[in-house]
């Protein structure tokens, strides 16, 4: 499509949205008194207008009932989990029964690193993304000190080339065949929180198990924003969070993947604990752990139901507008900022705008994420008085991330509008 940057042209785009009545379905905050242009969609999701009564059925049911809710509730709590596998799998392209909802990322990254994670002294590397998100990298540094390896050897990070800005494809699998038979475990995000370079996951895995090794993806940037088809790409496991994309509320509850062939074997090695323990015989309270055979018996405690009772608001709303419409709409808002941010450099008559994220469809989502080579931190400032949200990352990224359920292309315009404006007269 030939874009225009012109306020009829975004307005005409969102005219023949066929999400275009999902924007109605959330609240957005305000700035300065009017709706604020939301692109922090890739930190916290905006709020459903359902999240509040979805959560507030859990509290009536709680003051109604006491203990006899996890029974009697409108939707009983001791199973409240099982609604949440059928609803995620066509976003993740999983098998229900690989699907488990529980906990937060960065502990369901522990989790899985205790069954997919077993180094050997011949076989214990880690290949990872340089730059990966902290808590992942906190994450695998202490899960390698654990078993008594050094971090210095046992990971090793794929770096874009000097001068570049994303990892190529061809340096990870070079990586991971350079170093072959001592790697027990290869792990990326499914998207680069910073760059927002989509990884080849599918390539990857193949590549990973080709050495040997397990092969796993930190997926809080990629759930509900690019396609994934985890089961056919034969990843082993996978975790994300709810509160990005998927909208479920700050901290909300998070999800891990375990590919069909482990999760159905229940000798692979995990920490445990009652409710992973197979339904029939669960509150037998017996000794000897006996884990349920498919990714929920990975799960350890009784369900946080305030926080899914929010995740299932939101999901909802994912069933109702489909995953394939978001993403196509997903890949037309940021091809749409490519095409502004490009425009603003030609008006400029000089490169002050330099987007890192790659421009090909494969290998991006909703998330662009750009240096401004002069006063950037100015430039990000003074967005957010102009009422734009957006994020900022040292030493001079800034990241936008319109999202298909809410945002218009009437606010690219709009961001757009403004950016070449403050840069002109203000800076
Ligand atoms: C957002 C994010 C996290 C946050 O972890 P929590 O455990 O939810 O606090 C971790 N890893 C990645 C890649 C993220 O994008």
């Amino acid at each position: 499509m030939q874009f225009q940057n012109n306020l009829d042209f975004a307005k005409q785009l969102d005219a023949n949205d066929p999400l275009k009545e999902f924007r109605s379905r959330f609240y957005i905050p305000n700035i300065n008194g009017e709706d604020c242009i939301y692109f922090t969609g890739n930190s916290l999701g905006l709020q459903p207008k359902t999240t509040q009564d979805y959560v507030i059925n859990e509290l009536e049911d709680w003051a109604n009932f006491g203990v006899e809710g996890h029974f009697h509730a409108r939707q009983p709590w001791f199973n409240y989990h099982e609604q949440f596998p059928s609803l995620l799998s066509g976003i993740l392209g999983a098998q229900p029964e690989e699907i488990i909802v529980m906990n937060q990322l960065t502990v369901n990254l522990h989790l899985l690193m205790v069954s997919f994670y077993a180094p050997t002294p011949k076989r214990y590397k880690i290949i990872c993304e340089a730059k990966a998100f902290p808590s992942d990298q906190y994450a695998l540094e202490s899960q390698v000190k654990f078993h008594g390896f050094d971090p210095e050897t046992a990971i090793i990070e794929v770096a874009p080339r000097s001068g570049e800005h994303t990892i190529r494809t061809s340096d990870i699998l070079d990586a991971i065949q350079t170093h072959g038979d001592e790697i027990a475990l290869v792990i990326f995000g499914g998207i680069n929180y910073y760059s927002g370079q989509v990884f080849d996951m599918e390539k990857i895995t193949s590549a990973a198990h080709a050495a040997g090794a397990y092969c796993g993806f930190d997926l809080a940037h990629a759930a509900g924003n690019i396609e994934l088809q985890l089961h056919d790409w034969k990843v082993d496991f996978a975790c994300w969070c709810s509160y990005k994309y998927l909208n479920s509320g700050p901290g909300g509850v998070a999800g891990a993947f375990i590919h069909q062939k482990h999760a159905n074997n229940t000798a692979m090695p995990r920490f445990a604990g009652w409710w992973g323990y197979e339904k029939s015989t669960r509150f037998q309270m017996k000794k000897g752990f006996k884990p349920i055979a498919t990714a929920e018996g990975w799960q350890l405690s009784n369900v946080p139901v305030l926080s899914m009772a929010a995740h299932k608001a939101a999901l909802d709303i994912f069933q109702d507008a489909g995953m394939d419409k978001l993403i196509i709409k997903g890949q037309q808002l940021s091809n749409y900022i490519i095409f502004i941010l490009d425009d603003i450099n030609q008006k400029l008559n000089e490169p002050v705008i330099d987007i890192i994220t790659p421009r090909n469809e494969k290998e991006k989502g909703c998330q662009i994420s750009f240096c401004v080579n002069k006063k950037g931190k100015e430039l990000f400032e003074a967005l957010k008085q102009h009422g734009v949200l957006a994020d900022w990352r040292e030493p001079n990224v800034i990241r936008i991330a319109p999202v298909p359920l809410y945002n218009r292309f009437e606010d690219i315009y709009r961001f757009g509008e403004i950016v070449l404006s403050i840069l002109t007269h203000q800076l």
